[in-house]
């Protein structure tokens, strides 16, 4: 079988020649795919993401897995942006995804490897919206799934994931104890080593083939934007994985001589569970967290498993880190639903705080364009869209009490 692409490791430079495996068989380093050309030949017949199929791992069509992810719309902001003295900020809202965030790109391309890899199951952890993916896109191949939740993991992200059908495990201090964690991983790795499954972790250490899904929203953002790249783009980041895809995507579209130059990356991360903004701050590698005081799911991963990437992608884009405390964050969801009709989750909304926070700190400075990418739908966490309506009046009124409403 001739493949187009190849597994070249970030630390020691060699190619590896079995592309099942999740990291350097040397020296454990993360594992980044090459393509064989930079050209950019789209592939419209094909669905969903995979019209960019070149530019993922694929071997043969006939295996593709797809609802139709991707291509979401990039909207120009009505209100927030130039209520703040940003006219050119944009949001890329990936909540119009299949499951209702981005991880349907990486589902796409994570079952469509077990595909092709021959592989009978998939293994994951997830706090949600990347086993939600995992269980439709499994559920659409017909493949079995085993999903290891964290223990705090939002029920409504838990539900959704149960009506795909997988099996479902919630794994106890998995979310906060980075021991846990550790020990949650490894352990998948050996039952996937076991049964000939494949292990979809969304990382790009962990997973550096699904992930390549990721990397097409910037392909995207590119297009929606005639050719021009953003100044600034704004990314939520918990594990980093989608950070550091998306700078990987602008990189390979320049290459490709799409666009004449890059953007500056932002992580912005929830504030009491933040090492990748730490480890910037203070100018050294990301180390693990003893706990996560943020209850803002899906970016708060205590050792985030591609924080180095991010680092070094921050320092490459010429770009920064910052956190965003969860009130701040859950006021910004609030006022994307209200000013802009955008109903993301918090784990989306973190954005929005960080480019404001950034406009009145003077890191922003209102002539750039911005993209802010809302990673995920606000129907994902119950608790926190209960928490941003409970003040709002619902009263119950007779059909005669219509008449004598005035206008507010
Ligand atoms: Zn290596």
């Amino acid at each position: 079988m001739v493949y187009m692409f190849q597994l070249v490791c970030l630390t020691c430079g060699q190619i590896c020649g079995d592309i099942s495996v999740a990291n350097c068989p040397h020296d454990g380093g993360v594992l980044d795919l090459r393509y064989d050309s930079d050209e950019f030949p789209l592939q419209p017949q094909l669905p969903g993401i995979w019209r960019y199929a070149s530019q993922l791992p694929l071997t043969d069509a006939k295996h593709i897995v797809s609802l139709g992810e991707g291509d979401t719309p990039l909207l120009k902001s009505a209100q927030l942006g130039s209520d703040i003295g940003l006219p050119r900020l944009y949001f890329k809202n990936e909540g119009l995804n299949p499951t209702g965030s981005y991880k349907d790109r990486i589902a796409s391309v994570g079952i469509t490897y077990l595909r092709q890899l021959g592989r009978g199951a998939w293994a994951a952890t997830s706090s949600g919206n990347a086993g939600a993916s995992l269980a439709a896109y499994g559920a659409r191949a017909a493949v079995d799934g085993y999903l290891f939740t964290l223990e705090r993991a939002p029920r409504a992200k838990i539900a959704q994931i149960l009506a795909y059908g997988p099996r479902v495990m919630s794994v106890k201090r998995l979310g906060y104890d980075p021991v846990a964690e550790q020990a949650t991983w490894a352990n998948i790795a050996a039952l996937c080593a076991a049964n000939e499954w494949l292990m979809l972790i969304t990382a790009r250490s962990n997973s550096p083939h699904a992930m390549e899904g990721a990397k097409t929203i910037a392909y995207e953002v590119s297009q929606q934007m005639q050719g021009e790249a953003p100044d600034v783009v704004y990314v939520p980041v918990g594990g980093g994985g989608l950070l550091s895809s998306i700078w990987k995507g602008f990189k390979e579209w320049r290459r490709a001589g799409k666009i004449a130059r890059l953007p500056r990356m932002v992580a912005v991360q929830p504030m009491g569970c933040d090492p990748i903004t730490q480890a910037w701050g203070a100018s050294r590698p990301v180390e693990p967290l003893e706990d996560c005081s943020s209850a803002v799911s899906g970016i708060i991963l205590t050792s985030p498993p591609d924080g180095d990437l991010v680092l070094g992608d921050l320092r490459e884009s010429e770009g920064w880190a910052l956190s965003i405390a969860d009130e701040v964050t859950y006021a910004a969801q609030a006022e994307l639903a209200s000013c802009e009709g955008l109903f993301v989750e918090p784990a989306a909304a973190v954005v929005w705080a960080a480019v404001k926070a950034d406009l009145l700190s003077g890191r922003l400075k209102g002539d750039e364009t911005v993209v802010g990418i809302l990673t995920g739908i606000g129907f994902k966490d119950g608790a926190a869209l209960q928490k941003m309506t409970d003040d709002k009046p619902l009263p119950m009124i007779e059909a005669g009490e219509i008449l004598h409403i005035s206008p507010s």
